[in-house]
């Protein structure tokens, strides 16, 4: 496969991260075209189709990995789904770009990279945060020691889940809901992919103030230690429709300090304040999805690879259930993604 070729895609889920910011972002790369969607029900499948023209719909995942225009597919069904339905598309030949969290268990997660591994596909993790302008830039400066020794890191993720979402993710444990699946996750990707760090042991505690039920969560906070020591702390809520976003690191001879980052949108600004003076760093904002999809197209054309590797997903969802583990016990718990 070359990257100039015609490469078609088949979606798994007929979601809204799929309509909403998917779609675009394939069709932005030149020679993809989004060939078929696959849902649960024919009928969203079908209506998914006709509201965003693509070609056909299907309810049958073994019809659409037998589709031999499909190279690729892009799985955002519910997280349960993802697990069988990566191992699926990979025994059929095709290149993956699959949603976080990338599975509910870490064996799980690894099973599913072994069996891209076998199988010679690309799976990548549609951890969008690291395609931000913003979070490059503070990778940038953090590598160039702008700030010294990363002593801290603070990640302000608390948002409101807007009504049309508040549906599995409030009350769905076995579809892998909750806040910290849903959102401490991309906290931790970004910061592994900022710090170039893992974290390796965490403490937390959880909230179900109001919108959670059947024992999820809509709020947390947890603090990780990375190695080297640094310390992150994170604050993720669906419940705050005011708070802001933002993420700051701070070390021995400096700040970061990124307003308005944990977001969908290419939008945030980086301040830098260190003995040099206190400035606003130029960034070049650019749509987060649609360079996530380029390096994956890269990728599975043997150029480069993914923004996050279907490892990264490993790694970003043993943090994800160290946090969870510890917010449930109490305990601090250590966090170990290896694959063996
Ligand atoms: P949605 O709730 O919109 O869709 C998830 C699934 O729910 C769909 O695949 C569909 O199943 C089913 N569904 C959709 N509409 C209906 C309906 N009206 N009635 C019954 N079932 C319905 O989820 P999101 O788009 O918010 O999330 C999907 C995935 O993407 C998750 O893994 C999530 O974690 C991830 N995500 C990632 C983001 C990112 O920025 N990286 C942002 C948002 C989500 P079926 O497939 O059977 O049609």
């Amino acid at each position: 496969m070359s990257a100039t070729n015609a490469i078609g895609w088949g979606f798994i889920g007929a979601s809204t991260i799929a309509a909403q910011h998917m779609l675009g972002a394939v069709r932005a790369q030149r020679g993809h075209e989004v060939v078929a969607v696959c849902s649960g029900s024919l009928e969203r499948a079908r209506a998914f189709a006709e509201a965003h023209g693509v070609a056909r719909a299907v309810d049958s995942l073994e019809a659409l990995v037998a589709d031999p225009a499909v190279h690729a597919v892009y799985i955002s069904s519910t997280n349960e789904k993802h697990l069988q339905q990566v191992l699926t598309a990979a025994a059929a030949g095709k290149h993956i770009l699959c949603e976080k969290p990338l599975a509910l268990r870490l064996g799980e997660a690894r099973s599913m990279v072994r069996a891209c591994e076998e199988a010679g596909v690309t799976l990548a993790t549609n951890h969008h945060l690291r395609n931000a302008a913003t979070h490059r830039k503070m990778r940038e400066l953090v590598r160039a020691g702008a700030v010294g020794r990363v002593l801290f890191a603070r990640v302000f993720h608390a948002v409101y889940l807007p009504a049309h979402l508040q549906t599995w993710r409030i009350d769905r444990p076995e579809a892998g809901g909750g806040v910290i699946l849903d959102i401490a996750v991309h906290d931790a990707d970004t910061l592994r992919f900022i710090l170039d760090a893992e974290p390796v042991d965490v403490v937390g505690m959880s909230q179900s103030a109001s919108m959670a039920r059947e024992g999820l969560q809509d709020g947390v906070m947890a603090v990780l230690r990375f190695e080297g020591g640094a310390l992150a702390q994170l604050h993720d809520a669906f419940t705050t429709p005011h708070a802001g976003t933002g993420l700051e690191i701070h070390g021995d001879a400096g700040s970061i300090f990124g307003r308005d980052v944990m977001t969908q949108r290419a939008i945030g600004e980086v301040r830098l304040r260190n003995a040099q003076g206190d400035h606003v760093v130029a960034v070049e904002h650019a749509d987060l999805y649609e360079r996530g999809v380029a390096a994956f197209c890269a990728a599975m054309c043997g150029e480069g690879e993914p923004a996050a590797t279907g490892m990264d997903g490993v790694r970003s969802l043993a943090v994800a259930l160290a946090i969870e583990e510890a917010c449930r016990t109490g305990a601090r718990v250590r966090i170990d993604a290896a694959l063996a």
